[in-house]
């Protein structure tokens, strides 16, 4: 058991839901790949539950990857931008530096509810400099979209 960071892409604007804060958008799009009670129950009957669920709980950054989106190449946070709790981690998707996390997250969820995973599959326990450089081009692909830093459970 351990976590996993996990980042959606969460449009600054969205036509279809203006009235829903950033982070819960952020949370819909993220929660279609949380075990629910009904997965339990399958999972005992069948061995796994088929709804294509990766994670057992999710939380907008916590005590493993706080702040990690702001982080710059020291591993510091900017001085005007301490974070403190959840409403500040969402930063632009452009100009979060992945490499300065020093993270592989276990996959980008992007505004169309699709996860990509370095290595194509998830978990995949390898993955090449190219993948990790499209996670990058996911980020600088919607630079419209806010990233929100999830720590996942499995
Ligand atoms: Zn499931």
């Amino acid at each position: 058991m351990a976590y996993t960071l996990v980042i959606a892409l969460v449009p600054a604007d969205d036509d279809e839901l203006p009235e829903l804060p950033l982070l819960t958008r952020a949370r819909l799009l993220v929660y279609p790949y949380i075990r629910r009670h009904s997965c339990e129950e399958r999972f005992e009957a069948d061995g796994e539950c088929g709804c294509g669920c990766l994670w057992d709980d999710a939380g907008v950054g916590r005590d493993y990857y706080r702040g990690c989106l702001w982080l710059d190449r020291y591993g510091r946070l900017p001085v005007d931008h301490p974070v403190s709790d959840p409403e500040d981690e969402p930063r632009l998707a452009a100009a979060v530096n992945l490499r300065n996390t020093f993270l592989t997250p276990a996959a980008i969820i992007t505004p169309d509810g699709e996860a990509h995973h370095p290595g194509g599959t998830p978990g995949a326990h390898w993955y090449t400099h190219s993948e990790y450089a499209q996670l990058e081009d996911l980020l600088t692909g919607y630079p419209a979209c806010f990233a929100v830093p999830f720590s996942c459970h499995f």
